[in-house]
């Protein structure tokens, strides 16, 4: 059948008039499925459990002594004990087992790869091959006590200390709730309109709907004395000198603002941006069939990123979307659950090509590729180059520390740290994506501003 046959067939299809677009529409265009089909494509991609349903996947735990679950956690919430208060009628009192250990456990119930962390080493899962489902059990009890609208912790006699904190993502909002319980004055300072770093900005729809981000940053600040300020950027608005004058302490947790380049001549053309500033529009989006998306959609990378906006160009009706990394599948940063994510969502995943240059192909773009190998001595083009057409190319291959205030000792082009987070220069401390060590994931950048927060603490404490 000829193209512009199809195209009527599917209009036909979809019920829509000629006016419309479709997947097949050439170029950067708006609505390719049908408004209500997009807004269930960015809908939960896992429902809820109700309370039965929970009950009866809380009965599956073992309640193991030593839980391998509880190890495998990088806030180290008692999982045994949190699934045993669901299994008892008591989700209220698991959600402050979860919340004691990680102030945002209900976005780390949503975004958490539990399959590479908690659920991987459930007994159930090595036995089984089906694990507790410890992360949708989380998301249970801590939506029950949020939906509530009570807080759980009351906040310490006040201190007289006051402390700032770089940056409204998980690692700040974690450090200041920590610092605000222990009585001490917090005003967080960030760069963007909205607090909540990457859960706002980052984290794909799908997995963090109903405005969940700003939900949860509302419910934290109920433990009082955290003052936010948007809009207000480290280096621009603010130094960490006048911070450091006007507080006793300080913690960055910026995370990673900068993108890294492809180093492939045409990068510049329009078409070509980077996969972060595709994803935070489409998440400020309130009607995502608005979004312009291209027929033929060409990621370069093999991260979560790399698939977030590889799976989201195909929710909005991208035709043909393939990711392309340059190494061996097996190196990808995306877990195998997150590759299959991917390519049962339509996408195609090509391993082992680099980007060589992008040039412009009529009013499309074309990416040229080289293979490589990856051998003893690293990776090696093979000499062998192929195109693919693409109407977007987004730029998946890691994010940069970016406006650090001078003065910081680096390691690995982050903020090098030692302990819990005690940076190079004595009162500031950082944690979350911006600070050297640690995986680049939500739970990790709460554990990291709590500790850290946990060190601030008894620093001031000492010095009374
Ligand atoms: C597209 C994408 C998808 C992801 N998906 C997942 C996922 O599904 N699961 C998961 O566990 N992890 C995921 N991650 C990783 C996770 O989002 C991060 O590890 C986590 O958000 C790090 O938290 P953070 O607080 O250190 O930094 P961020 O969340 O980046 O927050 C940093 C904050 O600092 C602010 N800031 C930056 N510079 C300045 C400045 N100069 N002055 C003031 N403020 C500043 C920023 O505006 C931002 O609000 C994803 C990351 C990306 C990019
Ligand atoms: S490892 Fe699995 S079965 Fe054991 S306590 Fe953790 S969730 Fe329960």
């Amino acid at each position: 059948m000829a193209l512009w046959q199809r195209f009527f067939q599917r209009i036909k299809q979809t019920g829509r008039n000629a006016l419309s677009n479709s997947p097949l529409t050439p170029g950067v265009v708006p609505g390719r499925l049908p408004a209500e089909t997009i807004a269930r494509n960015f809908g939960d991609h896992e429902a809820p459990l109700d309370a039965h349903e929970a009950r009866v996947a809380a009965d599956r735990c073992y309640f193991c002594h030593d839980a391998p679950c509880m190890t495998a956690c990088p806030t180290g919430i008692d999982i045994p004990l949190f699934i045993r208060q669901i299994a008892t009628g008591t989700p209220e009192a698991a959600a402050k087992t979860i919340l004691g250990q990680n102030i945002l456990g209900g976005m780390c119930a949503r975004v958490c790869p539990t399959e590479t962390l908690c659920e991987e080493v459930c007994v159930r899962e090595v036995a089984e091959g089906k694990p507790v489902e410890i992360g949708r059990l989380q998301r249970f009890a801590t939506d029950t006590l949020m939906a509530k609208g009570v807080h759980p912790f009351t906040r310490g006699a006040a201190t007289g200390r006051k402390v700032a904190v770089v940056g409204a993502g998980p690692a700040g909002l974690a450090a200041a709730h920590r610092l605000a319980m222990k009585g001490h004055d917090v005003v967080i300072f960030d760069a963007r309109p909205k607090a909540g770093g990457l859960n706002e900005y980052g984290i794909a729809q799908y997995k963090s709907t109903n405005d969940f981000a700003q939900a949860e940053v509302e419910w934290l600040l109920k433990i009082g004395g955290i003052t936010i300020k948007t809009g207000v950027a480290l280096g621009a608005g603010v130094t960490l000198a006048e911070l450091q004058a006007s507080h006793d302490a300080v913690f960055l947790g910026m995370g990673l603002a900068g993108v890294n380049a492809l180093r492939a001549p045409g990068e510049d053309m329009a078409g070509v941006r980077p996969a972060v500033d595709f994803i935070a529009e489409l998440r400020q989006a309130k009607d995502k069939s608005v979004l312009p998306i291209g027929r033929d959609v060409v990621v370069i990378g093999g991260g979560m990123t790399a698939v977030d906006a590889a799976v989201q160009s195909r929710l909005l009706g991208a035709q043909n979307v393939t990711i392309v990394y340059r190494r061996g599948q097996e190196k990808m940063s995306a877990s195998g659950y997150e590759q299959e994510h991917a390519t049962s969502a339509g996408v195609r995943i090509v391993t082992n090509a680099s980007p060589v240059a992008v040039h412009q192909a009529g009013s499309a773009l074309e990416v040229e590729f080289a293979y490589t190998v990856d051998g003893p001595d690293g990776m090696k083009p093979t000499g062998e180059t192929f195109r693919l057409r693409a109407d977007q190319v987004f730029k998946a291959i890691g994010q940069t520390l970016s406006g650090a205030p001078e003065g910081l000792a680096l390691a690995g082009g982050k903020i090098a740290v030692t302990g819990a987070g005690r940076t190079s220069v004595p009162g500031v401390w950082a944690g979350g994506d911006c600070a050297a060590g640690g995986e680049d994931l939500t739970v990790t950048a709460v554990a990291e501003g709590r500790d850290a927060a946990e060190d601030i603490h008894a620093a001031l404490m000492a010095r009374q």
